[in-house]
């Protein structure tokens, strides 16, 4: 398979807090790749480095074969990778269509962003009911499904998924992994930070696990399922 994204000696700092420390990994095309650890791991400083949301210290970020480690973030979506952050951060006194046009900023023929959002709306029908409702009244979930239908809008190739699942109900995270799961069959590559660790490895095909700003283990989710420290740390299983 062949490779969407490497990260090669990529390090975050901010002032003396060195929060990722030279990492290397590949994310491949189609797959679902997942990133673990524990608090304050550098899963989150990670994501923003590669959306250019975070001033990458040292390294590069190399997608689709072009370094776009220096690329302005209003143009990283532009070039294909788009991030879902954590926290959800929709704009609560817009409607749902509009924060879905916001995610389109870059995309400029009209009947591109309407076959954008009508795909949104397939996949997250609840988000068609609501168009015109205030992002702000949405339950906790469907405000995810709107971040993520959002980072959808300029039909990236490459997703990035922080934390989809923080503080959402048990039922609500199923829903949301199924629709990863979804996207990644309509060749969406995604690469996904997530606290719930069982829920990841169901989905992920492989995995990374980062402690202190360093990679400590890779491997396919099956492997990080079966790895004892693993299995020690995250599973709950002793
Ligand atoms: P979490 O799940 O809690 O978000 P994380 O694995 O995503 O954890 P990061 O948020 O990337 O970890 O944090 C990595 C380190 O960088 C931590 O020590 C954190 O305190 C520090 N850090 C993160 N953001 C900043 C910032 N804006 N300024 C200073 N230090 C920061």
């Amino acid at each position: 398979m062949s490779v969407l994204l490497k990260l090669e000696n990529f390090k975050l700092r901010y002032g003396a807090v060195e929060a990722v420390r030279g990492i290397n990994l590949e994310i491949r095309k189609g797959e679902i790749a997942a990133l673990l650890g524990a608090n304050g791991a550098g899963k989150s400083s990670t994501m923003n480095g590669i959306a250019g949301l975070a001033p990458v210290a040292d390294g590069r970020v190399i997608f689709d074969g072009r370094d776009i480690t220096d690329l302005p973030p209003e143009e990283i979506p532009i070039s294909g990778l788009t991030l879902a952050p954590e926290g959800r951060r929709v704009f609560g006194t817009l409607t749902v269509a509009d924060n879905l046009r916001m995610g389109a900023y870059a995309v400029s023929d009209p009947s591109e962003i309407r076959a954008a959002q009508d795909r949104v709306f397939t996949l997250f029908p609840i988000l068609a009911e609501r168009q015109n409702q205030f992002a702000g009244t949405l339950s906790g979930g469907q405000q995810q499904m709107l971040a993520i239908g959002r980072a959808l809008m300029c039909n990236p190739r490459l997703l990035l998924l922080d934390e989809p699942s923080l503080g959402l109900a048990p039922l609500v995270v199923e829903q949301v992994f199924e629709l990863i799961s979804t996207l990644r069959d309509q060749s969406v590559t995604i690469f996904l930070v997530e606290q719930n660790v069982a829920g990841a490895l169901e989905i992920a095909d492989r995995a990374y696990l980062m402690a202190s700003g360093q990679i400590t283990r890779a491997g396919s989710a099956a492997e990080m399922r079966a790895s004892e420290d693993m299995s020690a740390s995250y599973l709950g299983v002793h």
